[in-house]
């Protein structure tokens, strides 16, 4: 089976036996790929160890590994650290903030499907998670894995009638529709929720900004109060659309 060398972001890791892991790990060339690490824990008699004393969640690193798309579990053979996050591990929020986007791109994106874009913004986006810029950076890659990935919900217009949204009263989402929603058109709609119109005024504006490499140039500083709503929104139209629910949003937001 050919061998391929890639760099890899691990999305997350099972601990299979004493000596093992089972690996997702998000490949800049290959795409999403699950992988066993045999002997990831043992060391040889020198101390030394196969792949670094194993790899953690965030990690970045050089990966040879065995590629075959027919194939559900790929072989890691070989795994040289390149950025352990130091500092993002000593960042509480950044961490929360960092395993969300891990536990996204897993569910998001398709095994095998490359996107090397996404790969470059996600590595930023890990980067910026540990300075003060980290709510902003977070909403940037997501809004653009969501839009690579194709499920970006409708925020520019009506997702019924297609019409822009007024500048009157509060807007509303609709999971299930996948968009927003305007006044004429909510009676038609259930279960909706709200979403504050300078807020969707606000995104609208992230997701017309310029791009370099997958990742959205120019980002304003923006807090929480300002991200919290939109990225409940967001979680809740993923959560709609992979009927499942996202474990570390838990951990996202204050309450829910
Ligand atoms: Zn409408």
């Amino acid at each position: 089976m050919p061998l391929v060398h890639d760099r890899c972001i691990c999305l997350r890791k099972f601990e299979y036996s004493e000596t093992s892991q089972i690996l997702t790990l998000f490949s800049r060339e290959h795409g999403l790929l699950r992988a066993m690490a045999k002997g990831a824990h043992r060391r040889t008699k020198a101390g030394a160890s196969k792949f670094d004393g194993g790899v953690d969640l965030l990690d970045i690193g050089q990966a040879v590994f065995t590629h075959d798309p027919a194939r559900e579990l790929s072989t890691l053979t070989e795994w040289s650290l390149r950025e352990g996050h130091l500092e993002l591990r000593k960042c509480l929020r950044g961490m929360y903030l960092g395993q969300y986007a891990a536990e996204l791109m897993g569910f998001l994106v398709e095994e095998h499907d490359p996107h090397p874009d996404l790969f470059v913004a996600m590595e930023k986006c890990l980067a910026e998670l540990s300075t003060s810029r980290r709510e902003e950076a977070f909403l940037g890659f997501e809004l653009e894995l969501l839009r690579q990935a194709g499920y970006l919900a409708e925020l520019s217009m009506c997702v019924l009638c297609h019409n822009e949204l007024s500048d009157r009263g509060p807007a509303s989402f609709s999971p299930a529709r996948g968009g927003i929603v305007c006044r004429s058109c909510l009676p038609k709609v259930a279960q909706t929720m709200p979403f504050d119109l300078r807020l969707l005024r606000l995104v609208q504006g992230l997701l017309k900004l310029p791009r370099v490499d997958g990742a959205i140039q120019r980002l304003p500083r923006l807090s929480r109060h300002q991200t919290d709503p939109i990225n409940r929104l967001i979680l809740s139209h993923i959560e709609h659309t992979l009927g499942r629910r996202m474990r570390m949003s838990a951990y996202i937001f204050d309450k829910r």
